[in-house]
Protein backbone atom coordinates (compact mmCIF):
# COMPACT_ATOMS: atom_id res chain seq x y z
CA UNK A 1 0.00 0.00 0.00
CA UNK A 2 2.96 2.02 0.28
CA UNK A 3 5.75 2.42 -2.33
CA UNK A 4 8.91 3.94 -0.89
CA UNK A 5 10.99 2.53 -3.92
CA UNK A 6 12.92 6.19 -4.39
CA UNK A 7 10.46 7.90 -1.56
CA UNK A 8 8.36 8.55 -4.44
CA UNK A 9 5.10 8.48 -2.89
CA UNK A 10 3.64 10.22 0.27
CA UNK A 11 0.34 8.64 0.79
CA UNK A 12 -1.87 11.28 2.68
CA UNK A 13 -4.73 10.01 4.93
CA UNK A 14 -7.47 11.96 6.25
CA UNK A 15 -9.45 10.12 8.85
CA UNK A 16 -8.80 6.75 9.25
CA UNK A 17 -10.18 4.10 11.78
CA UNK A 18 -7.26 3.10 14.58
CA UNK A 19 -5.83 -0.01 14.92
CA UNK A 20 -2.26 -1.35 16.43
CA UNK A 21 -0.99 -1.43 13.57
CA UNK A 22 -2.39 1.47 11.75
CA UNK A 23 -1.40 3.70 14.32
CA UNK A 24 2.07 2.19 13.77
CA UNK A 25 1.76 2.40 9.91
CA UNK A 26 0.81 6.16 10.53
CA UNK A 27 3.36 6.75 12.59
CA UNK A 28 5.74 6.10 9.73
CA UNK A 29 3.52 7.81 7.62
CA UNK A 30 3.95 10.88 9.81
CA UNK A 31 8.21 10.17 9.60
CA UNK A 32 7.85 10.29 5.67
CA UNK A 33 6.03 13.90 6.02
CA UNK A 34 8.33 15.25 8.41
CA UNK A 35 11.27 14.26 5.85
CA UNK A 36 9.40 16.07 3.42
CA UNK A 37 9.45 18.94 5.42
CA UNK A 38 12.85 18.71 5.47
CA UNK A 39 14.25 18.11 2.13
CA UNK A 40 10.78 18.46 -0.25
CA UNK A 41 12.55 17.45 -3.45
CA UNK A 42 13.77 14.09 -2.40
CA UNK A 43 10.24 12.99 -2.49
CA UNK A 44 9.17 15.03 -5.32
CA UNK A 45 10.25 12.84 -8.01
CA UNK A 46 8.86 15.00 -11.06
CA UNK A 47 10.22 18.73 -11.15
CA UNK A 48 7.91 21.18 -9.81
CA UNK A 49 6.13 23.29 -12.45
CA UNK A 50 7.80 26.33 -13.52
CA UNK A 51 5.30 29.18 -13.75
CA UNK A 52 6.67 32.82 -13.59
CA UNK A 53 5.90 35.11 -10.80
CA UNK A 54 6.65 38.23 -10.19
CA UNK A 55 7.69 40.04 -7.12
CA UNK A 56 4.78 42.03 -7.68
CA UNK A 57 2.50 39.09 -7.53
CA UNK A 58 3.92 37.85 -4.29
CA UNK A 59 3.70 40.91 -2.67
CA UNK A 60 0.30 41.34 -3.86
CA UNK A 61 -0.34 37.76 -2.30
CA UNK A 62 0.95 38.82 1.24
CA UNK A 63 -1.62 41.60 1.06
CA UNK A 64 -4.44 39.16 0.83
CA UNK A 65 -3.20 36.59 3.51
CA UNK A 66 -2.85 40.31 5.90
CA UNK A 67 -6.26 41.89 4.63
CA UNK A 68 -8.04 38.22 5.56
CA UNK A 69 -6.60 37.75 8.68
CA UNK A 70 -8.67 39.00 11.15
CA UNK A 71 -11.64 36.72 9.83
CA UNK A 72 -9.94 33.61 10.91
CA UNK A 73 -9.86 32.00 14.21
CA UNK A 74 -6.73 30.40 15.30
CA UNK A 75 -6.90 26.61 16.16
CA UNK A 76 -7.54 25.30 19.87
CA UNK A 77 -5.22 23.12 21.60
CA UNK A 78 -6.22 19.51 19.93
CA UNK A 79 -8.67 17.22 22.38
CA UNK A 80 -8.05 13.89 23.26
CA UNK A 81 -8.48 11.51 19.93
CA UNK A 82 -8.14 14.60 17.65
CA UNK A 83 -5.56 14.58 14.58
CA UNK A 84 -3.35 17.02 16.19
CA UNK A 85 -3.53 15.18 19.28
CA UNK A 86 -2.18 12.15 17.38
CA UNK A 87 -0.11 13.91 14.87
CA UNK A 88 2.88 15.78 15.50
CA UNK A 89 2.89 18.68 12.39
CA UNK A 90 4.69 21.16 12.28
CA UNK A 91 2.31 23.36 9.57
CA UNK A 92 3.70 25.51 7.15
CA UNK A 93 3.31 29.48 6.43
CA UNK A 94 2.91 30.55 2.64
CA UNK A 95 6.24 31.56 2.74
CA UNK A 96 7.70 28.28 3.95
CA UNK A 97 5.64 26.88 1.02
CA UNK A 98 7.08 28.56 -1.67
CA UNK A 99 10.32 27.21 -0.23
CA UNK A 100 9.37 23.86 -1.24
CA UNK A 101 8.86 24.13 -4.74
CA UNK A 102 5.20 22.95 -4.74
CA UNK A 103 3.31 21.27 -7.96
CA UNK A 104 1.71 23.77 -9.77
CA UNK A 105 -0.92 24.55 -12.60
CA UNK A 106 1.06 25.35 -16.07
CA UNK A 107 -1.22 26.25 -18.98
CA UNK A 108 -0.37 22.79 -20.27
CA UNK A 109 -1.15 21.35 -17.46
CA UNK A 110 -4.78 23.17 -15.39
CA UNK A 111 -7.34 20.54 -15.81
CA UNK A 112 -8.46 18.51 -12.60
CA UNK A 113 -9.87 15.41 -13.77
CA UNK A 114 -13.04 12.99 -12.39
CA UNK A 115 -13.21 9.59 -12.29
CA UNK A 116 -16.47 8.07 -10.74
CA UNK A 117 -15.86 5.04 -9.19
CA UNK A 118 -18.83 2.08 -8.31
CA UNK A 119 -22.49 2.03 -8.66
CA UNK A 120 -24.26 6.02 -8.68
CA UNK A 121 -27.81 6.55 -7.89
CA UNK A 122 -29.37 9.53 -9.89
CA UNK A 123 -28.76 11.40 -6.53
CA UNK A 124 -25.39 10.07 -6.09
CA UNK A 125 -24.39 11.24 -9.56
CA UNK A 126 -25.94 14.70 -8.74
CA UNK A 127 -23.65 14.24 -6.08
CA UNK A 128 -20.67 13.72 -8.24
CA UNK A 129 -21.65 17.14 -10.50
CA UNK A 130 -22.07 19.59 -7.94
CA UNK A 131 -18.49 18.66 -6.73
CA UNK A 132 -17.18 18.77 -10.04
CA UNK A 133 -18.38 22.47 -10.11
CA UNK A 134 -16.87 22.84 -6.78
CA UNK A 135 -13.43 21.61 -7.94
CA UNK A 136 -13.87 23.98 -10.71
CA UNK A 137 -14.49 26.63 -8.88
CA UNK A 138 -12.31 26.39 -5.86
CA UNK A 139 -9.46 25.97 -8.25
CA UNK A 140 -10.48 27.93 -11.01
CA UNK A 141 -9.89 25.64 -13.14
CA UNK A 142 -11.68 23.17 -15.52
CA UNK A 143 -12.72 19.74 -14.56
CA UNK A 144 -13.54 17.18 -16.36
CA UNK A 145 -15.37 14.16 -15.95
CA UNK A 146 -13.91 10.32 -17.51
CA UNK A 147 -15.95 7.52 -18.12
CA UNK A 148 -17.23 5.77 -15.00
CA UNK A 149 -15.57 2.56 -13.84
CA UNK A 150 -17.63 -0.55 -12.87
CA UNK A 151 -17.23 -2.54 -9.77
CA UNK A 152 -16.69 -5.16 -12.00
CA UNK A 153 -13.17 -3.97 -13.99
CA UNK A 154 -11.95 -4.01 -10.33
CA UNK A 155 -9.74 -7.01 -9.85
CA UNK A 156 -10.48 -9.77 -7.03
CA UNK A 157 -6.65 -8.35 -5.45
CA UNK A 158 -8.46 -4.86 -5.04
CA UNK A 159 -11.87 -5.54 -3.39
CA UNK A 160 -12.67 -6.61 0.01
CA UNK A 161 -15.22 -7.52 2.70
CA UNK A 162 -14.19 -5.72 5.50
CA UNK A 163 -13.77 -8.90 8.14
CA UNK A 164 -15.42 -7.03 10.67
CA UNK A 165 -18.36 -4.48 9.39
CA UNK A 166 -18.73 -6.67 6.14
CA UNK A 167 -18.37 -3.47 3.72
CA UNK A 168 -17.67 -3.96 0.39
CA UNK A 169 -13.96 -2.26 0.08
CA UNK A 170 -11.80 -0.97 -2.68
CA UNK A 171 -7.43 -1.09 -2.58
CA UNK A 172 -6.27 2.80 -2.54
CA UNK A 173 -3.22 1.77 -3.88
CA UNK A 174 -4.57 -0.28 -6.95
CA UNK A 175 -6.90 2.55 -8.14
CA UNK A 176 -3.83 5.25 -7.67
CA UNK A 177 -1.18 3.47 -8.72
CA UNK A 178 -2.77 1.17 -11.61
CA UNK A 179 -5.71 2.87 -12.16
CA UNK A 180 -5.18 6.78 -12.59
CA UNK A 181 -1.49 6.98 -13.30
CA UNK A 182 -1.44 5.02 -15.73
CA UNK A 183 -3.97 7.02 -17.67
CA UNK A 184 -3.31 10.41 -16.43
CA UNK A 185 -3.62 12.85 -19.35
CA UNK A 186 -0.98 15.50 -20.25
CA UNK A 187 -3.17 18.11 -19.60
CA UNK A 188 -4.01 17.29 -16.22
CA UNK A 189 -3.35 19.04 -13.32
CA UNK A 190 -4.62 16.05 -10.88
CA UNK A 191 -6.42 13.08 -11.47
CA UNK A 192 -9.09 12.16 -9.12
CA UNK A 193 -11.18 9.43 -8.67
CA UNK A 194 -14.53 9.45 -6.66
CA UNK A 195 -15.96 6.12 -5.63
CA UNK A 196 -19.29 5.53 -4.31
CA UNK A 197 -17.90 2.61 -2.26
CA UNK A 198 -15.96 1.94 1.17
CA UNK A 199 -11.99 2.79 0.40
CA UNK A 200 -9.04 0.75 2.56
CA UNK A 201 -5.67 1.10 2.34
CA UNK A 202 -4.33 -2.63 2.84
CA UNK A 203 -3.25 -4.20 5.65
CA UNK A 204 -3.77 -3.19 9.05
CA UNK A 205 -6.02 -0.54 8.04
CA UNK A 206 -9.86 -0.68 8.50
CA UNK A 207 -10.71 2.10 6.13
CA UNK A 208 -10.16 5.50 4.97
CA UNK A 209 -12.05 8.58 3.49
CA UNK A 210 -9.90 9.94 1.06
CA UNK A 211 -6.14 9.08 0.31
CA UNK A 212 -3.70 11.53 -2.06
CA UNK A 213 -0.20 11.13 -3.43
CA UNK A 214 2.12 14.25 -3.35
CA UNK A 215 3.90 13.81 -6.38
CA UNK A 216 2.02 11.99 -8.73
CA UNK A 217 -0.80 14.33 -9.09
CA UNK A 218 -3.68 11.35 -8.18
CA UNK A 219 -5.94 10.86 -5.53
CA UNK A 220 -8.87 8.93 -4.59
CA UNK A 221 -11.73 10.04 -2.27
CA UNK A 222 -14.79 7.92 -0.97
CA UNK A 223 -18.74 9.45 -0.24
CA UNK A 224 -19.83 6.18 1.75
CA UNK A 225 -19.12 7.10 5.27
CA UNK A 226 -20.49 10.76 4.49
CA UNK A 227 -24.15 9.93 5.43
CA UNK A 228 -27.18 9.49 3.27
CA UNK A 229 -27.46 10.58 -0.14
CA UNK A 230 -30.71 9.32 -1.14
CA UNK A 231 -32.26 10.24 1.96
CA UNK A 232 -33.74 13.79 2.67
CA UNK A 233 -32.57 17.14 1.23
CA UNK A 234 -31.14 18.21 5.20
CA UNK A 235 -29.46 14.91 4.89
CA UNK A 236 -28.45 15.20 1.26
CA UNK A 237 -26.73 18.50 2.05
CA UNK A 238 -24.82 17.09 4.90
CA UNK A 239 -23.50 13.90 2.84
CA UNK A 240 -22.56 16.97 0.25
CA UNK A 241 -20.76 19.38 2.37
CA UNK A 242 -18.57 16.60 3.88
CA UNK A 243 -17.74 15.30 0.19
CA UNK A 244 -17.04 18.79 -0.79
CA UNK A 245 -14.64 18.96 2.09
CA UNK A 246 -12.40 15.89 1.42
CA UNK A 247 -12.87 16.77 -2.04
CA UNK A 248 -11.03 19.93 -1.73
CA UNK A 249 -8.82 18.34 1.23
CA UNK A 250 -6.90 15.96 -1.23
CA UNK A 251 -6.89 17.92 -4.27
CA UNK A 252 -4.90 20.20 -2.21
CA UNK A 253 -2.61 17.94 -0.80
CA UNK A 254 -2.22 17.37 -4.47
CA UNK A 255 -1.07 20.89 -4.94
CA UNK A 256 1.99 20.17 -1.63
CA UNK A 257 -0.51 21.61 0.59
CA UNK A 258 0.45 20.07 3.92
CA UNK A 259 -2.12 19.83 6.66
CA UNK A 260 -2.51 23.25 8.36
CA UNK A 261 -2.07 23.93 12.08
CA UNK A 262 -2.69 27.29 12.39
CA UNK A 263 -6.00 28.35 11.59
CA UNK A 264 -9.34 26.76 11.43
CA UNK A 265 -9.26 25.59 8.03
CA UNK A 266 -10.47 23.08 4.93
CA UNK A 267 -6.42 21.63 5.16
CA UNK A 268 -6.74 20.55 8.94
CA UNK A 269 -6.20 16.81 9.44
CA UNK A 270 -8.78 15.06 10.97
CA UNK A 271 -9.51 11.69 12.74
CA UNK A 272 -13.06 11.20 12.99
CA UNK A 273 -16.40 12.30 11.12
CA UNK A 274 -17.32 14.79 14.04
CA UNK A 275 -13.57 15.97 14.12
CA UNK A 276 -13.94 16.94 10.32
CA UNK A 277 -17.68 18.16 10.36
CA UNK A 278 -16.34 21.00 13.24
CA UNK A 279 -13.50 22.33 10.43
CA UNK A 280 -14.85 24.67 7.97
CA UNK A 281 -15.42 24.67 4.10
CA UNK A 282 -12.69 27.53 3.45
CA UNK A 283 -8.90 28.16 3.71
CA UNK A 284 -7.19 30.03 6.06
CA UNK A 285 -5.11 33.06 4.58
CA UNK A 286 -2.25 30.90 4.56
CA UNK A 287 -3.52 28.47 2.62
CA UNK A 288 -5.76 30.69 0.28
CA UNK A 289 -2.47 31.64 -0.51
CA UNK A 290 -1.00 28.77 -1.46
CA UNK A 291 -3.98 28.19 -4.13
CA UNK A 292 -3.31 31.31 -5.46
CA UNK A 293 -0.06 30.49 -5.83
CA UNK A 294 -0.98 27.23 -7.19
CA UNK A 295 -3.10 27.98 -9.63
CA UNK A 296 -2.62 31.67 -10.62
CA UNK A 297 -6.06 32.89 -9.68
CA UNK A 298 -7.61 36.08 -9.00
CA UNK A 299 -8.58 35.74 -5.38
CA UNK A 300 -11.75 37.83 -5.83
CA UNK A 301 -12.86 36.11 -8.72
CA UNK A 302 -12.31 33.16 -6.92
CA UNK A 303 -14.46 34.67 -3.83
CA UNK A 304 -16.67 35.75 -5.54
CA UNK A 305 -18.04 32.19 -7.61
CA UNK A 306 -17.57 30.68 -4.64
CA UNK A 307 -20.01 32.68 -2.77
CA UNK A 308 -22.67 32.73 -5.34
CA UNK A 309 -21.98 28.58 -5.46
CA UNK A 310 -22.60 28.78 -1.60
CA UNK A 311 -25.64 30.86 -2.23
CA UNK A 312 -26.88 29.03 -4.98
CA UNK A 313 -26.71 25.15 -3.19
CA UNK A 314 -28.43 26.91 0.01
CA UNK A 315 -25.25 26.99 2.60
CA UNK A 316 -25.99 30.37 3.52
CA UNK A 317 -22.89 30.34 6.10
CA UNK A 318 -20.42 29.38 3.50
CA UNK A 319 -21.51 31.94 1.75
CA UNK A 320 -21.75 34.76 4.08
CA UNK A 321 -18.24 34.10 4.94
CA UNK A 322 -16.95 34.21 1.06
CA UNK A 323 -19.30 37.22 0.80
CA UNK A 324 -17.50 38.97 3.79
CA UNK A 325 -14.10 37.56 2.65
CA UNK A 326 -14.73 38.98 -0.48
CA UNK A 327 -15.71 42.66 0.75
CA UNK A 328 -12.48 42.56 2.50
CA UNK A 329 -10.55 42.31 -0.33
CA UNK A 330 -12.67 44.53 -2.14
CA UNK A 331 -12.54 47.38 0.75
CA UNK A 332 -10.33 50.36 0.31
CA UNK A 333 -9.08 50.67 4.39
ZN1 LIG B 1 -5.07 15.30 4.66
ZN1 LIG C 1 -4.74 26.72 6.56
Amino acid sequence: MFNTSGLNVVAFLSLVCLSPVAVMFRRFCMLLIAAYAVCPNLLHGVSPVSQSTTPDDLANIRKTINRLKSLHAKQEKPKAGEWRAQHKEKGQTFFQYLRSRPVRFTEKRNTIYVTPIGEFTERQNELVKISCEFLSLYFSCPVKTLDPIELDEIPAKAKRIHPTWGDRQLLTSYILDEVLTPKLPKDAASSIALSSVDLWPGDGWNFAFGYASFENRVGVWSFYRNGKTDGTDIEFQACLKRTLKVATHETGHMVSMPHCTAYRCNMQGSNSLPESDRQPLYCCPECHAKILFATGCDPQSRFKALASFFRKHKFKDEADFYEKSLARLQSKR
